[in-house]
């Protein structure tokens, strides 16, 4: 017999085991390169794309040139976060900014609690086909803070410096991408860091300490419509962090703008927008789409029984298909930019201005985060019925690092024909125009501050 006790503590590892096999895969980033879905978007919006070039500054110059007001900002901004947010860790009183601190941008970055070895300086993410400019390419260890990079291999980065003239589009879409390079990592009191055991945000609640990258899982999945039942037996479920780093991007983007440090506000805005990028994928907002809680509650209470394959399954499932959506947009995101196809339902989902919500403080929670919780279903439902069986039904295989993968489309296309990738595409397609309509939402409201 088991005791609720001991119960609560089994599903607390049996649905972390869960929420971790998402994160465990090499490169699991809700959506791949979050620049190339950003960019058609904004470029969309002439309040972005039409704007002068502004002056690159570095975050140590907006700091102290804001040190005083940044003080007074990030303590209201704290205030709101304990009153409003149920399920927010407050930030200790003793990292508070100090503006007569003796290192400023060290109390700043404490303050906003990231990761101390972030790169936070100046560059820029080149768009496929964009032109260096004569600038000094960057290192992806320059940009992004992990021990493998094999990934960015693809990417070019090159330096900006302080008082170069750059785009508010470059700084943007550059940006975007800064929250899956390192700001996150190595942030909770079992993560063997300085910063960790700092910032108050407690042990990890989901996802591996001991994985590099899976450290940051509980900032860019955000659980807030699950059943109530799987919260009251599992309420670490509750322990994500999006909503909360959304709302301090943007406090701190508004600031910036009106201070006059335009390249702050659009970089804040930037990394702000990542996370509404990441919670528009039903990975990040549901714990598993297409199972019930009965379901999930059952699978867990067999685990407990002593027969964990029901578990294993599941864990295995769940990340299969998070990397078969993930892999499948990367690659129709890449051959509609190969083939310059801006006619196709990729393009036109992201460029088409579409209905917009006025964006307020419930909007990340109610609506973007429910959304792709009620998306859930849906695509898991695509997945079974239009994706191969080995790669998103078979608990025996393993799709990451597998060939399978890689030629998703084309197997795909074997199985069901063009219907199969037509169906597919345009569920993506789906997801993209939420992802455009959150998008807009949010840098409107920001840019409403901007004078
Ligand atoms: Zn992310």
């Amino acid at each position: 017999m088991f005791t609720p006790t001991l119960f609560k503590s089994q599903i607390k590892t049996t649905l972390g085991a869960l929420l971790c096999s998402s994160m465990m895969v090499s490169n699991a980033n809700a959506w791949s390169e979050h620049s190339l879905i950003s960019y058609p978007i904004l470029n969309t919006m002439p309040e972005v794309a039409e704007q002068a070039p502004i002056k690159v500054e570095t975050l140590a110059e907006f700091v102290i040139a804001e040190a005083k007001g940044l003080e007074k900002l990030l303590a209201s901004n704290e205030t709101w976060l304990r009153e409003n947010f149920a399920h927010y860790k407050p930030r200790p009183d003793a990292l508070a900014f100090d503006a007569v601190n003796q290192d400023l941008q060290t109390s700043f970055i404490h303050a906003i609690r990231i990761n101390p070895n972030a790169r936070v300086n100046p560059y820029i993410q080149l768009l496929p086909g964009q032109d260096e400019q004569g600038r000094r390419r960057m290192d992806s260890s320059e940009v992004a803070v992990f021990t493998n990079l094999a990934h960015y291999n693809t990417m070019t980065f090159v330096e900006v410096k302080s008082g170069d003239m750059v785009t508010p589009m470059e700084v943007l879409v550059s940006a975007n991408d800064d929250p899956d390079n390192g700001l996150d990592i190595g942030l909770f009191e079992d993560s063997n860091t300085e910063a960790g055991k700092l910032y108050g945000f407690g042990k990890q609640a989901f996802g591996n300490p001991a994985l590099e990258y899976s450290s940051q899982a509980p900032f860019h999945m955000g659980f807030y419509h699950e059943s109530s039942i799987l919260f009251t037996l599992a309420p670490f479920l509750r322990e994500t962090f999006p909503d909360y780093r959304v709302h301090m991007y943007k406090a701190l983007s508004e600031y910036a703008f009106s201070t006059g440090h335009d390249y702050w506000g659009w970089r804040f805005m930037g990394w702000g927008m990542h996370y509404i990028g990441d919670i528009a994928q039903s990975y990040h907002s549901t714990l598993q789409p297409g199972v019930s809680t009965a379901s999930s509650i059952w699978t867990n209470a067999k685990d407990i029984m002593g027969y964990p394959q029901a578990k294993i399954d599941a864990i295995q499932l769940l990340s299969n298909r998070h990397l078969v959506l993930e892999e499948f947009q990367e690659i129709i995101t890449k051959k509609a930019y190969e083939d310059n196809d801006f006619s196709s339902a990729l393009f036109t989902a992201l460029t088409q201005e579409t209905a917009v919500v006025e964006y307020n403080d419930n909007t990340f929670v109610e609506v973007f985060a429910k959304n792709s919780y009620d998306k859930s279903d849906k695509l898991a439902g695509y997945l079974e019925r239009w994706v191969p069986e080995q790669l998103v039904s078979d608990p025996s295989f393993e799709v990451d690092g597998s060939k399978e993968i890689k030629m998703i489309v084309q197997l795909i296309r074997e199985q069901h024909g063009e219907e199969g990738i037509t169906k597919m595409t345009n569920l993506l397609a789906e997801f993209m125009l939420d992802h455009n309509a959150n998008t807009r939402s949010y840098v409107r409201a920001i840019l409403s501050h901007k004078s």
